[in-house]
């Protein structure tokens, strides 16, 4: 099938698995072991991978802590900060419509004693600086706002939400998953203090991320061990992975615009097609500020649930990947007012770097026979 699913995950560039081979062979070394040269290489490696994540989103090399991936960066990011700060207060900021790796979380810090507040978004699925400068109180240690959603790609006021965050005396913490290689980001002029990444949706492999973690902002460790990443997360580094990250960033950075100029004119190529040749049909986070390789269309009339199982040519998804192991409809389409149904009858397009105009035009076919069949009988 066609792989339409590159928020749920990428390949790896043949490029960054390159890179990363020899770190698995003929480079072993501990990046800790500090007494011989095999230990030197492979700190050396790590810092080299450093850099390349540092400079994608104009931060310091000390400022970036390796992680598991964008999961475990959230979870740091914000139990980190409760946990080091609850001494001047208790109070978390949030959306709604966060991946779960940011809701569980904050659940989490309500078992704790801690408060949050859930900020909803518009019908189409964006804050408004003002929604937080009203939820801010005086005892708000922290403002955690995604910053491209993971299922509809809309694009929140980072630089502003940051803004009225410290003018309330909060930090402001972002979960950039989607959006690290995909957009420029700029630490310092956006204002952020923590920032989530994740190796494998920017063509590096899975298991890998990154907790970028401004300068003066502190976190409580959540791994103890060894005292790795200046204490920040104990645990042997995973040099290979690592590699593949700052290789994977690094390429980002070259390939970036021209990679979003071809994504954003496939997408409206493929959108464009099933608007104009499937009736009752609409965009799910339809503004434009969205992520242009990516596309969220209900199509109204058809069974949700056998609609993805009727498209046996095309690899996309209803929801996130990450809670397909549940037949619950999107949570973050619910909150954006649809139906139960409508929820169901949504497909989630997401175009990556080995996209081919041939692919989107076969899904596009795909989808428009699949649809008009399934429709067949029916009043519509
Ligand atoms: N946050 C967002 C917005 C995501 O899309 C994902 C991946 N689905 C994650 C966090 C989790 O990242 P990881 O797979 O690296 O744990």
């Amino acid at each position: 099938p066609v792989y339409l699913d590159y928020n749920a995950t990428t390949p790896v560039d043949p490029r960054v698995l390159e890179a990363m081979l020899p770190w698995f062979t003929e480079h072993f070394g501990n990046a800790a072991s500090r007494t011989h040269l095999y230990g030197w290489t492979a700190e050396e490696a790590v810092a080299t991978a450093r850099k390349q994540v540092a400079k994608l989103l104009r931060a310091n090399l000390k400022e970036v802590v390796f992680t598991s991936g964008a999961t475990e960066a959230n979870n740091l990011a914000i139990k980190g900060v409760f946990e080091k700060y609850s001494y001047k207060g208790t109070h978390i900021i949030t959306l709604a419509t966060e991946h779960k790796a940011v809701l569980d979380t904050c659940h989490h810090i309500e078992q704790l004693g801690g408060e949050v507040t859930y900020l909803m978004p518009d019908a189409n699925g964006l804050i408004t600086p003002k929604q937080v400068t009203d939820a801010l109180r005086p005892d708000t240690i922290l403002v955690s706002v995604m910053y491209a959603n993971n299922e509809i790609g809309v694009i929140q006021p980072i630089r502003e939400i940051a803004a009225v965050a410290h003018a309330g005396g909060a930090l402001f913490h972002t979960d950039a998953t989607q959006a690290v290689g995909k957009l420029p980001i700029d630490m310092v002029e956006e204002g952020i203090d923590l920032l989530s990444l994740s190796a494998h949706k920017l063509y590096g492999p899975k298991g890998i991320g990154a907790l970028v973690v401004r300068q003066g902002v502190e976190i409580t460790a959540q791994m103890d061990g060894g005292g790795h990443e200046r204490g920040r997360r104990s645990g042997t580094l995973n040099v290979p992975g690592i590699v593949g990250l700052g290789k994977a960033c690094e390429l980002a950075q070259k390939e970036m615009s021209a990679e979003t100029q071809r994504l954003g004119l496939l997408r409206d190529r493929l959108e464009k097609g099933i608007l104009a040749n499937i009736s009752h049909t609409f965009v799910n986070g339809n503004t434009p500020q969205r992520l242009a390789h990516l596309t969220n269309i209900c199509f109204e009339y058809v069974d949700g649930e056998n609609l993805l199982l009727s498209l046996k040519d095309i690899a996309v998804s209803t929801g996130s990947a990450c809670t397909s192991a549940s037949v619950l409809p999107s949570y973050v389409l619910k909150i954006l007012g649809l139906t139960d149904n409508q929820a169901y009858a949504s497909l989630r397009f997401s175009l990556g770097r080995f996209s081919t105009e041939e692919e989107i035009d076969f899904a596009l076919q795909h989808v428009v026979e699949v649809v008009e069949r399934m429709r067949v009988g029916s009043a519509v």
